[in-house]
């Protein structure tokens, strides 16, 4: 049994203590201690004892602090800023609306030009599945709300009154409102929150390397989970289930791609018992694995697309759902019936977000993002594959610009280190030493870097996560 090289207890604290002592004179940082926000995803002991880190500026693909400290955005802000931190055609896109018309919204047939513009484009672009209308959200979270009212609206407007639940799968993050957190498979969105709500069910992760038996290849393992999911709508009663919600590759879950065969199985088991298909796009739309959409890459063909986060490169806040012909005849027929659609957020389609997410398809187009993306990820994906052999390196996953490491003990996925030895922690605070930063959940670390990534930049990337690996090592002996 390998031994943490240092007071376990410490282990947490310590995660930027080298960046507080050595890097930085952190004088700014004294009048954000113990700070008035009550942070999203952040533990009291990041907000009451130390400072938190003020990003203040950013350039390409580094974000610099509040110190001048420069980082490579490794996770591209929220798995979001694609075109990275500076865009300027952006930000005149952002102005020029703003000028012209700042706000207008797009409830009772009055809308606006960018509104209209974009969901025109949206629906070009998808090409998985015929499209025919779209709805816009400020976030992912709010488009999978939507996902639920669509669902439900639609089953009541059909008569099927009883075909209200849904499936989601554990691991998966779809959200944190109350129906998208629900849907999330994360016991920590649930916790004390009387989470998830009762119309929610999850079934397999399709983590191969976690989760498969011994001798088991990936097809059957992906057989055995198709097996699990329909004698779970058996159980619960097919007319009971109303629709599936997956994200191509599993992103904050811990960076999990399918395995093979999985979504053609899962698929054909949803048809038999006419469920749904939602295909929850927020991290993999727009490129990020090499294609326009997850939805391509896997043969998705689904009924219900939520998408967010690179539409507009996160420069404003968006998000979209789109609806398939089939579902949105039920519901315009129904709207009809009742004398409207009583659905919509003050910001639906806000003119400024509109705008902005506009000019970033056109960039995507101009630049022929995915070629983009293609050239890139091999150097990507192989860089940090070559670390597989490290000891405390459990496996190393991921597809075009998508990377998932999970630290465990004798490459065994059931030898956790001790959560108290905070590895996955330590490991994202030397990245931050070194001026990197990624996402750490436990003992999973993630990256989604901006599509603009130069090879030099890759190298860098690999060389800091290289470096922070050895720092990490070195701790367990
Ligand atoms: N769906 C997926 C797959 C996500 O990764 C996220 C956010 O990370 C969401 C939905 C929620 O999006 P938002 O944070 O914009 O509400």
């Amino acid at each position: 049994q390998k031994q943490i090289a240092c007071d376990p207890i410490q282990v947490r604290w310590s995660s930027t203590e080298p960046y507080l002592k050595n890097d930085l004179s952190a004088t700014d940082y004294r009048g954000y201690k113990g700070h008035d926000m009550l942070a999203p995803f952040t533990a009291g002991w990041h907000t009451t004892d130390l400072e938190p880190l003020v990003i203040q500026k950013s350039e390409g693909s580094y974000v610099y602090d509040i110190n001048g400290k420069k980082y490579l955005d490794a996770l591209a802000g929220l798995w979001c800023t694609s075109l990275g931190g500076n865009e300027l055609r952006l930000v005149a896109a952002a102005t020029k609306q703003l000028k012209e018309l700042p706000f207008y919204h797009s409830f009772w047939n009055r809308t606006t030009k960018p509104s209209l513009d974009l969901a025109k484009e949206l629906l070009d672009l998808f090409t998985a599945n015929k499209m025919a209308k779209a709805f816009f959200t400020n976030s992912g979270s709010e488009a999978n709300d939507t996902q639920v009212k669509l669902v439900w609206y639609y089953n009541n407007a059909l008569g099927r009154p009883d075909k209200k639940k849904f499936i989601a799968r554990t691991k998966s993050y779809h959200g944190s409102t109350l129906i998208s957190a629900s849907l999330s498979g994360l016991p920590a969105l649930h916790q004390k929150f009387d989470l998830p709500a009762p119309f929610v069910l999850h079934t397999d992760c399709p983590h191969y390397w976690r989760f498969h038996l011994p001798g088991e290849t990936e097809e059957e393992f992906s057989t055995r989970l198709a097996n699990n999911l329909e004698n779970l709508i058996l159980k619960e009663g097919p007319e009971t289930i109303a629709a599936f919600i997956a994200e191509p590759v599993m992103g904050a879950g811990g960076v999990i791609p399918p395995p093979a065969t999985y979504f053609d199985k899962i698929q054909a088991v949803l048809k038999k018992y006419n469920i749904l298909v939602i295909a929850d796009e927020v991290i993999c739309g727009f490129g990020r694995l090499g294609t326009m959409f997850g939805c391509e890459k896997y043969n998705i063909k689904p009924d219900l697309v939520s998408v967010a986060k690179a539409l507009s490169s996160g420069y404003m806040p968006i998000g979209a759902v789109l609806v398939s012909p089939e579902v949105n005849d039920v519901i315009y027929s129904q709207s009809n019936k009742l004398g409207t659609f009583s659905h919509g957020f003050t910001y639906s389609g806000h003119p400024v977000s509109c705008a902005v997410a506009l000019e970033t398809l056109k960039i995507y187009k101009e630049r022929n993002i995915i070629e983009q993306v293609n050239r890139i990820s091999p150097k990507f994906q192989e860089g940090l594959k070559a670390f597989s052999d490290s000891p405390i390196i459990g496996e190393i996953r991921g597809t075009g610009l998508l990377h998932g490491t999970e630290f465990t003990d004798n490459k065994s996925p059931n030898d956790p280190f001790p959560p108290e030895w905070g590895i996955g922690a330590y490991f994202g605070a030397q990245c931050e030493k070194h001026g990197m930063l990624v996402r750490v959940a436990g003992d999973n670390i993630m990256m989604s870097p901006p599509y603009i990534l130069s090879l030099e930049e890759i190298d860098e990337l690999i060389s800091k996560y290289g470096k922070a690996l050895k720092d990490t090592e070195k701790r367990v002996e």
